[in-house]
């Protein structure tokens, strides 16, 4: 069973945003304020460590296995280091400053550097360790019969240079979450004020005010929201439009042929029904008056059902020729009775792949158009020509009428649409025809179309694929 969340248990979209922005931002700026405090803190540490060492290695290098040890020179050395944080002191076994000259004394643990330099088995190579925030450096030096350079850098103040760059970090990244924060609520209110402008308008349109209009130029994916609603508005305001026209035009195209079918059968039974002449011309009219409402309602039925199963296409091969012999021969009493001709050229053989009782209508509709407005001198071309060189095959169906103007051109193939002037004439004809012929013709895929020329006729063509009379179904 689906369950539908109640509005207060959905997510709001400003929530979402605001903390999915901040979560992103909290960690991208943890992860590389780590990693730049990583790097900093290291190269710290090496850089001091190295001069530590080259500073001890310097001293080494002036005092140890020398005969003539420069004392003044060594302790201007060592005390032009120490504005520096580098301390350093050579000394006795036991703790007594030998150098820097002049030292008031110093006050490590003797001993415990003894330990340092004997424990590493590096003879007269130094030791590095860390102590108490300070990076040593200790050595055992040829001296004075034996001593111990004994270098000392205090780290702290790089520590504490680090510790206000930890500080820097924290509130950069306070100021860059309050950004995210500040920029996904911005974000989101613009997000949602659309979206919330789009549903207020769905609302009043739900209502039924076909008038208005979904707007949003902000978002390109709202923007395209819009306009599909907006196309949705055009199409429920077209449909509307047509269910108005359709009942409109219907009952007053149901209408006429009553009023006739009851005022002629009311004719024979007052009037003519003892004259066989005037009783047959008046049954007659009341024939092609049920006719004509019988044409009326296959077109309404056949709309309604074309739209309502616009896949159904059973596709089949078939032989058009023969086919459209076949529909012609149809329209054959009107060469006898009414003196109409029907000039054909038809190439043999024509095979063509479609569904066929479709078909049959489209050509039925047009040919019906044509007798029904063509000119004074009845006549109407048919002709099917096979193209070689694309392998498709051409229907033209051609009258000598007044022809369609070009404005109404485009609008014929609409549903109800009937060119004002000839309305007044007495064809059958509810609006319907061309309206079925485009839709079965767009749901095969074929192109269509119609050339007119004012006072000279019209030509409607259709364009059918030629394939082989055996072809594979699949
Ligand atoms: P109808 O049942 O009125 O003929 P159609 O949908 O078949 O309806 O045609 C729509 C309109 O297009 C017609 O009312 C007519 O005005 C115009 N039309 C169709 N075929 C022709 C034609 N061969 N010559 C001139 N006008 C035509």
């Amino acid at each position: 069973m689906k369950f539908k969340k109640r509005k207060n248990q959905l997510n709001s979209i400003n929530r979402i945003l605001l903390r999915h922005f901040i979560l992103i931002s909290l960690l991208l700026v943890v992860l590389i304020e780590l990693i730049c405090f990583l790097i900093v803190s290291g190269t710290t540490k090496t850089t001091a460590k190295e001069k530590l060492i080259r500073v001890g290695n310097e001293v080494v290098a002036f005092v140890h296995d020398k005969e003539d040890v420069n004392t003044e020179a060594i302790t201007e050395y060592i005390n032009g280091h120490r504005q520096e944080g580098i301390v350093v002191y050579i000394l006795s076994p036991k703790g007594e400053v030998y150098l820097p000259s002049g030292s008031p004394g110093w006050n490590g643990d003797i001993e415990e550097i003894a330990e340092k330099i004997n424990g590493s088995d590096k003879g007269f190579s130094p030791v590095i360790y860390s102590k108490d925030n300070s990076l040593n450096y200790a050595v055992y030096l040829q001296y004075k019969g034996g001593s111990y350079l004994v270098a000392t850098y205090s780290i702290s103040v790089f520590n504490s240079a680090l510790r206000s760059l930890l500080f820097y970090f924290i509130t950069v990244g306070v100021i860059v979450i309050l950004l995210a924060a500040l920029v996904s609520l911005n974000v989101s209110q613009k997000l949602t004020s659309g979206l919330k402008n789009l549903s207020s308008t769905a609302v009043r349109f739900s209502k039924g005010d076909f008038n208005v209009e979904f707007e949003n130029a902000e978002y390109q994916e709202l923007a395209s929201l819009s306009d599909t609603l907006n196309s949705v508005r055009d199409e429920v305001k077209k449909s509307g439009d047509f269910q108005r026209d359709l009942l409109a035009n219907v009952s007053h195209d149901l209408k006429t042929p009553l009023t006739m079918i009851k005022a002629y059968a009311s004719m024979i039974r007052e009037i003519s029904g003892n004259n066989p002449e005037k009783r047959d011309k008046h049954l007659q009219v009341i024939i092609d008056e049920a006719d004509r409402l019988t044409g009326l309602v296959n077109d309404v039925l056949n709309v309604s059902k074309l739209t309502s199963n616009l896949d159904e296409i059973k596709f089949k091969v078939f032989n058009l020729t023969e086919y459209l012999y076949g529909i012609i021969n149809k329209f054959e009493y009107l060469q006898e009775t009414q003196g109409y001709t029907f000039m054909v050229d038809i190439d043999p053989n024509l095979y063509t792949r479609a569904d066929e009782e479709k078909i049959g209508q489209v050509i039925y509709n047009l040919l019906g158009n044509a007798v029904n407005y063509t000119g004074s001198d009845k006549t109407v071309y048919i002709s099917l020509k096979l193209n070689l060189s694309d392998e498709r095959i051409k229907l033209s169906i051609r009258d000598t009428g007044k022809g369609i103007a070009k404005d109404d051109l485009q609008d014929i193939w609409n549903r109800y649409y009937r060119v004002k002037e000839n309305h007044q004439r007495p064809v059958k004809g509810t609006g319907l025809g061309l309206n079925i012929v485009k839709i079965i013709l767009k749901n095969h895929s074929f192109d269509y179309g119609v050339e007119s020329e004012l006072d000279k006729g019209s030509t409607f063509w259709v364009d059918f694929p030629s394939v082989p009379e055996k072809m594979e179904e699949n």
